[in-house]
């Protein structure tokens, strides 16, 4: 079926927020030539002009901050309070790329037999990015300020809820000055992006998602020969151990798992908590979990806002209800509350199991599962014992000790001792196995759609 709007719908209401006309295919190839079209002159632009620029959208995010927040709130609930630090990190990476991007693109000389021999790094060109709902902003922006920075244009292709969060990025660009067409966004459904992706002015594609959303993507780039990057779900351990500051790791983990009312990849997802200490970090966790109210997400005191759609609050309460069904017990939350909006209450799951969703499948919501482990190699077994391998984290007051485990146990892409698992502008964020491959932010996110060109003189 062809959807010839596109309309965002509040999850905190039901109401429609902005609508949109869908792009025809031909208005999908003009965009994908003006874009290219832009790259052309833009490779040829200096660092200096692109840091300005970045900077320049960095001021424009800051000075629209509030407008853009709401937005945020509007079509995917989440609260005011965390979109508007969402804005802010996004000028962080702008302004991140435009001070750093230079220095990490620099020629590197290497000495051979040549008189001269060293590594540029040029962009490839137009790069597109399939972008999900659940950071709105941030998401797209980790993509863009690296892509931009290194002289590529950009298409993006949001998820289909946030339309208007995409029309206000493009604006973003826009108005700080970039060259019109540079960064473009197609308003289309996702049965759509094969045609982008087999474009020959498309050289590359980089998706946040789903697994299934990436395999398909990588698939059809892979037809192509075309680069791509893919970040993936995640299914985070956060491995309590004996020796844990129980304080930190209980509200570490009701921190992290609430964060976007659950709909983070790499928030915390299974609490592995070793057997000394396991009933005294159910009872703190327990706690504090129940503490969080959910509701209004415009509300300043609101704790977490509803999910953002109905759909995806009704396939979480399935897997909830099936674990359950296979031996998992509720022992928080757990049920749709009679209200309207697709709010779901902040739920604990102990007794998980391998074979239940809560313990196999990635829980995109407010649901943490809590295992016991029966010691500290146990803990690390079930941790990795998953298809993902995003985030991780190890609660321990021997520092020693969890640094080892972060640096040489834990399968996955970021590990952290005795905080939360985030990103941030300065490390390298990306998956192993199912949460996918390349990395964002960093050097290695600015160099991920470059070519590594080596250039030799005699
Ligand atoms: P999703 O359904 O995979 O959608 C993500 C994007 O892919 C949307 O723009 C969607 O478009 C598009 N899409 C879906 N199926 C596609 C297909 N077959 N071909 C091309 N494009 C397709 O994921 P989501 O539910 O929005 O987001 C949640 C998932 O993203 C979770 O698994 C989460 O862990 C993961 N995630 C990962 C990271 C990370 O950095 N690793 C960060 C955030 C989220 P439509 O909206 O039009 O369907």
């Amino acid at each position: 079926m062809q959807f010839l709007h596109m309309t965002s719908i509040n999850p905190a209401t039901g109401d429609a927020v902005q609508t949109f006309p869908v792009l025809t295919p031909d208005d999908t190839k003009a965009k994908i030539e003006s874009a290219h079209a832009a790259h052309l002159h833009w490779q040829r632009t200096g660092y200096a002009h692109r840091a300005q620029l970045l900077m320049a959208a960095a001021d424009y995010l800051r000075q629209h901050q509030a407008r853009f927040a709401r937005l945020m709130t509007d079509e995917m609930g989440k609260t005011l309070r965390e979109a508007r630090t969402e804005v802010e990190k996004c000028a962080w990476v702008c302004s991140f790329y435009a001070e750093h991007g230079a220095g990490f693109l620099a020629d590197e000389t290497i000495g051979t037999d040549a008189s001269k021999s060293y590594v540029h790094y040029a962009p490839l060109g137009t790069v597109l990015a399939v972008m999900p709902w659940n950071f709105p902003f941030w998401q797209v922006f980790r993509f863009a300020a690296p892509a931009l920075m290194a002289g590529n244009a950009g298409l993006l292709k949001h998820a289909s809820n946030v339309p208007g969060c995409a029309a206000a990025i493009e604006e973003v660009f826009l108005e700080s000055g970039f060259p019109q067409g540079l960064f473009l966004n197609l308003h289309i459904p996702s049965d759509r992006v094969e045609q982008v992706i087999r474009h020959p002015h498309v050289k590359a594609v980089t998706l946040t998602g789903s697994d299934k959303a990436g395999r398909s993507v990588a698939r059809i780039a892979g037809d192509c020969l075309k680069k791509t990057v893919l970040e993936l779900g995640g299914s985070d351990p956060y491995l309590v151990l004996p020796d844990a500051d129980l304080e930190l790791a209980t509200e570490t983990c009701k921190n992290s798992r609430l964060i976007n009312a659950g709909q983070s990849c790499i928030s915390a997802k299974r609490m592995i908590v070793v057997a000394e200490v396991y009933d005294d970090f159910l009872r703190l966790f327990m706690e504090k979990m129940a503490a969080v109210t959910f509701g209004d997400p415009t509300a300043e005191t609101t704790g977490i806002g509803p999910m953002a759609r109905a759909d995806l609050r009704d396939e979480l309460h399935l897997q909830v209800v099936q674990s359950i069904e296979k031996g998992a017990s509720c022992i928080l939350g757990g049920q749709i509350p009679d209200l309207p909006g697709a709010y779901y209450p902040p739920t604990i799951l102990t007794d998980v199991k391998p074979g239940m969703p809560a313990y196999d499948e990635e829980l995109f919501g407010p649901v943490a599962a809590v295992i016991r482990a029966e010691n500290e190699a146990d803990a690390i077994r079930i941790a990795n014992d998953s298809a993902f391998g995003l985030g991780a984290a190890v609660f321990t007051q021997n520092i020693a000790r969890g640094e080892y485990i972060a640096a040489h146990k834990l399968a996955a892409g970021s590990c952290f001792v005795n905080g939360l698992v985030k990103s941030d502008p300065r490390l390298p964020f990306g998956g192993i196995r199912d949460s996918g491959y390349g990395r964002e932010l960093s050097l290695h996110g600015i160099r991920e759609f470059v070519n590594v060109k080596t250039v030799w003189v005699k």
